[in-house]
């Protein structure tokens, strides 16, 4: 538990109400998968690098665990925090401090909510090309701990490859300044990678140059049924190619999650019938809107009167577009089922069939009334499974978990694609990385955070 004396000196460093202990703190949320009350001993809120850098010596010396907060989107329960932990929310570092459209590139702070920094390279005539349903409230600085994918990975990379450069505070307050603007730079190691998606662990991410890209001048989408999953990675592969490398999202729903997000109380109804198997969502950038789109439907075309598509929809305006995203974006019907457990795996296509049949079955022979969603960007072997089973008691949660995970070592799988460890895989860490790996973590850790101040209990042990 922080001291009283601890407090007044980060009361100090960070001024007047930038210290909130008590209802202040208990009325908060802790995120949208949890929403339960937050439990920290107090929420600092540094307004910039050096307060955050003095934070951080105080509470090195004093042995104080603090757990760095975003716009916990998180869904890993990378933030939670005991009630002995104090929480650094980044929330009011949300500067945009520049954008060179020579380079392209934007220096934020790590507090800017992703659409602000969307809209602002848009406005530049420039895109930000990471995206994801929680646009509206995750900041970069939790993006790049937890390396983002989102929609448009098959196309541009995770967050790491969009970040240029990097600024962080280790856990002795020490500023690690690596906001190099180029994309090139062997100059020893690369330091910013420590910090990419190790989740708070190593260190608090303070301000990112991000890699702008050119604006796209087309957008072409479709929502295309499909009959078999055999079909699914045949359109993936002429798609790939019939579009010239312009594809950026290929989204994959199962049946089941397809009903959900297009019936009442769902905002969206079916543009397709609710009758087949799977659903994709394709997506092309381009230069040219009328010939991207006479490219895009021709290549649906072949893909159609090849028998991989049973049925195909092609969006012909903003708000088309808009409504077909709509539905893969609205993740938010889950709560219906709650208590549920959701899961975020990687695995190559090629076993993607098998692992859901497997994983299904396994569900059934012990819950027969459980419901699967199955969804995610295929195109990035990236698969959600969101289970519900009834109860949401530690074991039914530990049954599904080794459900779920015990089918990926022998597919080359992986626990996490995109949303990270933090609490809540830590246990099943081991199952998609050796011990040596584990090791030379551990190493890093030790070697950056010696106390284990930092984001104590998350990712590693
Ligand atoms: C509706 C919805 C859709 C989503 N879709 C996707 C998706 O498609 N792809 C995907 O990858 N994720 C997705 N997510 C998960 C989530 O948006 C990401 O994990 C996001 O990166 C978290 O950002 P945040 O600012 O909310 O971070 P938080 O939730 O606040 O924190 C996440 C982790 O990062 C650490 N952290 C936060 N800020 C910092 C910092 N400045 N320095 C160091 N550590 C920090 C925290 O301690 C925690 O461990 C989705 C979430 C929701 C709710």
């Amino acid at each position: 538990m922080a001291t009283p004396e601890l407090l007044s000196r980060l009361q100090a460093v960070t001024g007047p109400g930038n210290v909130l202990t008590g209802d202040d703190v208990q009325s908060r949320s802790t995120g949208w998968i949890s929403r339960g009350s937050m439990q920290a001993c107090a929420i600092v809120r540094p307004r910039n690098t050096e307060e955050v850098s003095a934070v951080m010596r105080l509470c090195h010396e004093a042995g104080q665990p603090v757990v760095p907060h975003g716009g916990l989107t998180g869904l890993v329960e990378g933030g939670h925090a005991a009630s002995d932990e104090i929480v650094l929310s980044l929330e009011l570092m949300n500067r945009i401090e520049e954008v060179d459209e020579s380079a392209p590139c934007m220096t934020v702070q790590a507090g800017v909510v992703l659409q602000a920094i969307q809209q602002r390279a848009d406005a530049a005539g420039l895109m930000f090309p990471l995206d994801l349903g929680a646009r509206g409230s995750a900041m970069i600085g939790g993006l790049i701990s937890t390396n983002a994918g989102g929609n448009r990975v098959i196309r541009y990379g995770m967050t790491r490859s969009l970040v240029l450069g990097l600024e962080a505070v280790l856990a002795d307050g020490t500023v690690i300044s690596s906001l190099y603007p180029v994309i090139k730079n062997n100059s020893g190691y690369d330091l910013k990678h420590l910090f990419i998606g190790s989740e708070g662990t190593l260190g608090i991410v303070t301000r990112a140059i991000l890699r702008l890209m050119p604006q796209p001048r087309s957008q072409c989408t479709a929502l295309i049924a499909v009959t078999e999953f055999a079909h699914l990675p045949r359109i993936l592969r002429h798609l790939s190619s019939a579009l010239g490398g312009t594809l950026s999202a290929f989204e994959v729903m199962w049946n089941e999650f397809y009903r959900l997000v297009t019936t009442p109380p769902a905002k969206q109804r079916p543009q397709l019938p609710q009758t087949y198997p799977f659903y994709v969502i394709a997506d092309a950038l381009g230069s040219d809107q009328q010939q991207d789109q006479a490219r895009f439907e021709a290549a649906l075309e072949h893909i159609t009167d090849e028998g991989l598509a049973a049925d195909c929809v092609v969006a012909m305006s903003a708000a088309e577009r808009q409504a077909i995203w709509a539905v893969r974006d609205d993740v938010d019907q889950f709560h219906q089922f709650r208590p549920w457990f959701g899961f975020d795996v990687s695995m190559p296509i090629r076993h993607m069939e098998t692992y859901v049949t497997e994983v299904r079955a396994a569900l059934t022979a012990l819950w027969p009334q459980h419901v699967c969603f199955v969804f995610g960007h295929m195109g990035d072997g990236n698969l959600h499974l969101n289970i519900h089973v009834g109860s949401g008691d530690p074991e039914s949660r530990r049954r599904v978990e080794e459900i779920v995970y015990s089918g990926l070592a022998s597919r080359q799988g992986a626990v996490s694609a995109e949303h990270g460890i933090g609490l809540e895989k830590r246990a099943y860490l081991p199952l998609c990385r050796t011990e040596q790996e584990l090791e030379l973590m551990r190493t890093m850790k030790r070697a950056l955070d010696p106390k284990g101040i930092l984001n104590p209990g998350k990712v590693i042990t």
